[in-house]
């Protein structure tokens, strides 16, 4: 079994927490959780981040629903002894086992929480916040994300989103381009210098939808020294999605490190927000399975270590203050 640190950088929890939170009862009775504190330690997950999504209907409420969640996520963390990591160096305590405990990352999905007014982006982060997806899969001040049918390029990042890129750059925040357009990516590789992430994406050339991100996208990632994370979501591994199991994860990885580098590839779940999951891989319980399967397909097991968590672990601690 691998030392170091395993992070899942991308989960929908707080969403269906949000959505149990309104209607008052337990979403397990209904919608059973992909993760909860107790699954992420059976698969030994160290560090989880949660995103925190506004969906289409509640745009208009975007920044009550996020400080709710943010809410949320608190309640939680306290509930269960996660620990909320700010910093570079609560990450290296969890990293070097000085902490037993589960770390919690908070991270926005798609910014529309920011859009009123970005002077908000400092109390986010004050609250905790360190990593943002700018877009999700629609247009919003921000920027332009694929839509689900097709790889549809628009506009790169609007005036508003670079302004974004260089305050969360100045505050120390990760940059997230997950579900971005293309031209958005180009944007942010011209406009930071900083390592950026995708944290739920795959391999486009073996799963062509609009999602998953072609070669030239995930050589972009490469060169500014950023990582992939391999998302779990069945129509994203195969084009036979019923039978996606937890070996398409494996090959994800594999044509991405080979093509960019076992440094630039990681594990982004997306767990709590996909409707269906993998064979093999149906819960956080299951993230432990990939450490055979990663060895059996050849990587070492310091590579196998830097895909299950060190990858995200270098650019969190390179990025976050
Ligand atoms: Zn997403």
């Amino acid at each position: 079994m691998t030392e170091s640190i395993v992070i899942d950088a991308h989960a929908d929890t707080l969403l269906k927490l949000y959505f149990a939170s309104l209607m008052r009862f337990s979403s397990q009775e209904n919608d059973p959780l992909h993760i909860t504190k107790e699954y992420l330690e059976e698969g030994n997950v160290n560090v989880q981040v949660f995103a925190m999504f506004v969906p289409p209907k509640l745009e208009k409420i975007g920044l009550e629903v996020t400080l709710e969640m943010i809410a949320l996520a608190k309640d939680l963390a306290k509930e269960k002894n996660f620990t909320i990591i700010k910093s570079s160096k609560e990450l290296g305590y969890i990293s070097h086992k000085k902490e037993s405990t589960t770390g919690m990352v908070l991270s926005i999905e798609g910014a529309i929480a920011l859009e009123r007014n970005l002077k908000i982006l400092p109390l986010v982060h004050e609250l905790g916040v360190r990593n943002i997806g700018i877009t999700w899969s629609r247009p919003n001040l921000f920027g332009e994300g694929v839509n689900f049918n097709e790889k549809k390029t628009g506009h790169g990042l609007s005036k508003d989103g670079i302004q974004l890129l260089e305050e969360m750059e100045n505050l120390g925040m990760v940059i997230d381009v997950a579900h971005l357009n293309y031209e958005g990516y180009m944007d942010v590789m011209q406009f930071t210098d900083a390592p950026f992430i995708d944290s739920h994406s795959n391999a486009h050339s073996i799963c062509p939808v609009s999602r998953n991100l072609t070669d030239d996208q995930l050589e972009m990632i490469g060169s500014a020294d950023g990582v992939v994370g391999v998302n779990f979501y069945p129509k994203f591994l195969s084009i036979t999605p019923e039978k996606a199991s937890i070996n398409d994860v494996i090959k994800h990885i594999k044509y991405i490190a080979e093509l960019i580098g076992v440094k630039h590839v990681g594990l982004g779940s997306d767990f709590d927000g996909i409707a269906t999951t993998p064979i093999g891989l149906e819960d956080a319980r299951k993230m432990k399975e990939l450490v055979p399967l990663l060895e059996k397909e050849g990587f070492s097991s310091k590579e196998t270590s830097k895909i299950m968590g060190g990858n995200f672990e270098r650019v969190f601690r390179k990025i976050w203050k």
